[in-house]
């Protein structure tokens, strides 16, 4: 075992059990903070931006490491996975040396705004502009499903530059501070009852010249590589037996309630572990690619397909084997409400981060090489 294994596992066994569990958002920023303090935050960052300057290598054994323990962090997922390494990729000196140490040490959190009411999948559809003033640029329009932005301090954003030119070639990507004046931030609750996601109003924001990531009108490049990190990101992981999501979970309740010689619930149960290990393997062979310095591209999307997939086979397989159990329980049943989450929040996948067909045409267009989608 790698000594970076031996320290990860050791300080996870001391510390993890005593990290925050309580408020989402409060206790994510607590968490990180005490992960970069030991030296397992921002693990491929440089240590000029705040990095532990080691290789996609030990970043592979922290997760593998930390799989086993709900270090409650997901809503550090954005800043860390997506806007971080965009900078990274593009920004300048100026922008990774102000972002990326705050947001490695969970100072700070980051969101993605790039949906619109009237661009999702077309998001080169979008109709916010970005209008030069000077130095400055001044921003106007509307963004929707912004995850986290109720609680975000730095976002990338899209806007239109150029409204004259054919619509990929006139978008700009800024990095922008979520508390500048005309940014408004309006929570919309889903149908979990959790408020996640947001819509963000932009009214007359002013952006110093330096806000811009990588070059003005440039910026359609600039999304397909932020989304592929976005790709990445959602691909399956390693499932923790006690996560409501695995089939390990579902496996226990359904002994529980007696049901398990049943061959019908066996089989459904057979295929949610299939699917599960399917996605584990697919990510770990990403993984090793990555690893080995190779570039997945557009096959990112194949792990996210099989995420959505997997997540609303699981949703079917709850409502199907357990009767009511997702949809009313006695008040010291503590699993209802976790199976409940899990058949409510099944849809989120399929949608959040492009959806499946989306991917479907991804994935028959760039990695297999069919033709094109008639436009
Ligand atoms: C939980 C969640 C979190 C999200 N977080 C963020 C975020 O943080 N930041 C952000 O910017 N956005 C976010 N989104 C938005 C998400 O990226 C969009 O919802 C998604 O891209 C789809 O866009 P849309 O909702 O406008 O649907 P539309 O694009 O209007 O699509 C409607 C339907 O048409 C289908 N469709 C559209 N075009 C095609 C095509 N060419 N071929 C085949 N079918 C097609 C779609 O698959 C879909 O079924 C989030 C969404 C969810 C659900």
């Amino acid at each position: 075992m790698s000594e970076f294994r031996e320290r990860a596992r050791a300080w996870l066994e001391e510390n993890a059990p005593h990290l925050p569990q309580g408020d989402p958002y409060s206790d994510a920023r607590v968490t990180q903070g005490r992960l970069h303090a030991a030296g397992f935050a921002g693990i491929t960052w440089p240590t000029a931006y705040g990095g532990q300057g080691l290789t996609v290598i030990e970043q592979r054994e922290w997760d593998e490491e930390a799989q086993a323990y709900d270090l409650q962090t997901e809503p550090l997922g954005i800043g860390l996975g997506m806007v971080g390494p965009v900078l990274l990729d593009l920004g300048t000196e100026e922008q990774k040396s102000t972002y990326l140490p705050r947001l490695a040490r969970g100072e700070w959190i980051g969101c993605q705004l790039f949906s619109e009411p009237g661009a999702g999948s077309d998001v080169a559809g979008l109709r916010t502009r970005a209008v030069r003033d000077g130095d400055e640029w001044v921003v106007n329009g509307q963004k929707v499903w912004t995850s986290h932005a109720h609680h975000s301090d730095v976002g990338i954003l899209l806007a239109r530059t150029d409204a004259d030119v054919p619509k990929h070639q006139g978008i700009t990507m800024f990095v922008i501070d979520m508390h500048a004046p005309g940014v408004s931030v309006r929570p919309l609750k889903d149908m979990s009852g959790a408020s996640k996601f947001n819509e963000v109003f932009l009214d007359n924001l002013r952006l110093p010249a330096g806000a811009v990531v990588g070059e003005v009108n440039q910026g359609w490049a600039a999304t397909v590589q932020m989304l592929r990190h976005e790709r990445l990101a959602l691909t399956g992981r390693r499932t923790r037996r006690d996560d409501p999501s695995s089939h390990a979970f579902l496996a226990d309740v359904v002994r529980k309630s007696g049901r398990a010689s049943d061959p019908l619930v066996r089989r459904t149960l057979a295929e949610v572990f299939v699917g599960e290990r399917v996605g584990e393997l697919f990510a770990s062979r990403i993984a090793e690619e990555i690893k080995a310095g190779g570039d997945p591209g557009p096959r990112g999307s194949v792990g996210k397909l099989a995420a959505g997939r997997q997540a609303r086979f699981l949703a079917s397989a709850v409502t199907t084997l357990l009767d009511g159990q997702a949809t009313a329980w006695a008040p010291d049943d503590t699993t209802g409400p976790a199976l409940a989450q899990i058949v409510s929040t099944a849809p989120r996948l399929r949608i959040a981060g492009g959806t499946d067909e989306i991917q479907r045409n991804i994935i028959g267009e760039r990695v297999l090489g069919l033709p094109k989608e008639p436009k």
